[in-house]
């Protein structure tokens, strides 16, 4: 099972990797915060481990990200010592558990089997709108069965709409929702990312709403 840790501190990275290794799971070390919500985003991971004191861009403001872009992989925090505000605005923002920093190893262990049991019975379904069925879980399009080759951002586009199937979504909200920095929004981008999946799946999934953006149908026509 691949578990990403997500920690800016080298030895703590590198303590909870050797551990989680030795107990038998694939770790990844991420220190930086947007490389993480990326991944976190674009991968399949068992779990993720992340710390909420990250330079840049902080935990919190990731894991609000992945929950509002409907990545639903539980996520156990760690936030600093007796910082109860941050624990409860981390669990507020979607954390399935915490642990405050200095922790015991045996700890995070025994926290992540925990996490890996709940969420084994919550896995999110598969998502079919029409002939198109989205897999959050393996991150795969399939279009009547067939796989549809999407790229991460493609992916991220697609995964967004189809949590937010039924409501219109603007053209600003995709880029707060897809993109990291502000270079990156631009309503041009948006229209040709909409324009290359709709291509890429030739199917009418994604319609178009006049003045309030994008909107996927529950039930399409
Ligand atoms: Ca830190």
């Amino acid at each position: 099972m691949r578990i990403l840790i997500v920690e800016d501190e080298t030895l703590i990275a590198r303590d909870l990797a050797a551990a989680l290794t030795a107990a038998g799971y694939v770790a990844e070390v991420e220190a930086d915060g947007e490389e993480a919500w990326f991944k976190g985003s674009t991968e399949a991971y068992a779990a993720i481990i992340l710390d909420l004191g990250l330079p840049a861009v902080d935990g919190l403001t990731i894991l609000k990200r992945w929950r509002q872009e409907g990545v639903s992989t539980p996520v156990l925090i760690l936030t600093a010592r007796g910082s109860w505000v941050e624990r409860v605005d981390g669990i507020d923002a979607g954390a399935d558990d915490y642990l405050a920093k200095p922790f015991r190893i045996e700890e995070v262990l025994a926290r992540l089997r925990a996490l890996l049991r709940r969420a084994s019975g919550r896995a999110e379904p598969q998502i079919t709108v029409g002939s198109v069925t989205l897999d959050p879980r393996t991150r795969e399009v399939t279009v009547n069965g067939t796989p549809s080759s999407l790229t991460p951002l493609e992916f991220r586009l697609l995964n967004y709409l189809f949590h937010n199937r039924g409501r219109a979504v603007s053209q600003l909200e995709l880029s707060d929702a897809l993109y990291s920095h502000d270079h990156e929004r631009d309503s041009n981008a948006i229209e040709a990312l909409v324009g290359r999946v709709r291509r890429k799946l030739k199917a009418d999934v994604i319609e178009t709403r006049r003045g309030f953006g994008y909107i996927v149908n529950i039930q399409p026509k």
